[in-house]
């Protein structure tokens, strides 16, 4: 029997090689930081790093390390527990707290990724009765989420209010409405319009958004008014794992009583939820992370859009830059590597097609010296290539 399903896999596979598309992992030797080694054929290369969710540069946090580790000798590896069956530690807690603190929301409940929090967001919540209003390009994890439920689905073009209009009047029959956005497209920075009642998932915003990095809710002046927000603990807040739900406490009660993700799988180590714990604590105590993360994003892109780049407009730490050819972007990638610059070229069906990219993520952790290194190869691999005149 396997014999024609290899087949069938093989010849799959190498459809995707042919359309370019074959995803190849790079394997990095050091800590996660915005100098990093990576594995070469001739032994280790030293490359800057501009494609990390690591906004905030917590990924080699001493403080984090220091707070992961007093938390392992002191309550263990694992915690071998799914929450409503043999309960959960004090850190878990304490950690979900510091979220709702951190949001102004009123309760908070992990999960062990964000991807999982999505998942589990809408069956919970919402019938055949209620509608699920969903911008075009939201996360995998939302539409997986969306699809779980038996809420009648309506889909808006991107960031579009009109047509977001129109897709809530065809929706008005419905029990109850809610609009599922992302809080920044993480293909293309931009930050989502809010007006109405929403769901949004702060992956990529919380930690990089707003003067204080508290998210699209501080962006928008709508501290603790959103309903339901979902997050992750593996970007901004420190890069490891776990994710969460925050918001209004009956929603967060149902959750906890029905959302599959949560019931059927084991809690977060307790180290990650000290160390997380702390990423609160740092953020809370001055604004220093979180000004170097805004200075840094706007320098790289006016220095970008200056050379001649084709940018997306952003409010957030990513730049897009725009070469539309999935081909060239992975190219341009591969020479920027040899120039030093770790970089990821993303095409269909990451983007949509025609929209292949490269996506430049800033840190707080970047130095001037390393942006400028950044914009000096681009330069360099943008004239070589054409991209640039
Ligand atoms: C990264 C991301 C997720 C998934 O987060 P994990 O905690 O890694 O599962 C979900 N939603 C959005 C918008 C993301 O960018």
């Amino acid at each position: 029997m396997y014999q024609d399903f290899q087949k069938h896999l093989q010849a799959t596979l190498q459809q995707i090689k042919d359309d370019g598309l074959y995803k190849n992992e790079r394997v990095i030797i050091t800590p996660q930081s915005s100098a990093i080694q990576v594995k070469g054929e001739n032994g280790p290369v030293d490359v800057i790093n501009f494609c990390a969710n690591n906004y905030l540069g917590l990924a080699d946090n001493k403080e984090l390390i220091e707070a992961a580790k007093k938390r392992m000798d002191e309550r263990g590896y694992g915690m071998a527990s799914v929450r409503f069956i043999c309960g959960t530690q004090d850190t878990h807690k304490m950690l979900e707290k510091a979220i709702s603190d951190f949001f102004g929301t009123e309760d908070t409940i992990l999960y062990a990724a964000c991807f999982d929090a999505n998942g589990g967001l809408f069956e919970p919540l919402f019938t055949a009765e209620d509608a699920i209003i969903s911008d075009a390009l939201n996360h995998a994890s939302i539409i997986d989420g969306v699809r779980l439920c038996k809420a009648v689905r309506y889909r808006y073009a991107n960031g579009d209010m009109e047509d977001l209009e129109k897709q809530l009047q065809a929706a008005q029959a419905q029990r109850f409405r809610i609009i599922a956005t992302d809080g920044v497209f993480s293909m293309d920075g931009n930050v989502c319009p809010l007006d109405a009642m929403v769901m949004v998932d702060e992956s990529h915003s919380a930690g990089v958004v707003g003067k204080t990095c508290h998210g699209v809710t501080e962006q928008y002046n709508l501290r603790g008014k959103i309903e339901v927000l979902t997050g992750t603990l593996g970007k901004a807040f420190g890069g490891s794992v776990g994710g969460f739900t925050t918001g209004k406490k009956e929603i967060i009660d149902l959750l906890r009583q029905r959302s599959r993700p949560y019931l059927f799988s084991n809690s977060i180590p307790p180290m990650v939820a000290a160390a997380a714990l702390k990423t609160f604590e740092l953020l809370t105590r001055d604004n220093k992370l979180q000004d170097t993360l805004h200075d840094n994003t706007n320098y790289f892109v006016e220095k970008m859009t200056a050379a001649g780049f084709d940018i997306k407009p952003t409010q957030s730490a990513i730049c897009a830059v725009m070469l539309y050819d999935a081909r060239l972007s992975q190219e341009f990638a591969a020479a920027l590597q040899e120039e030093g610059i770790y970089v990821t070229g993303f095409y269909y069906p990451v983007v949509p097609q025609g929209q292949a990219r490269i996506r430049v993520q800033l840190s707080a952790a970047h130095t001037r010296e390393q942006l400028d290194k950044g914009i000096a190869a681009f330069v360099k691999v943008g004239k070589r290539l054409g991209v640039l005149k």
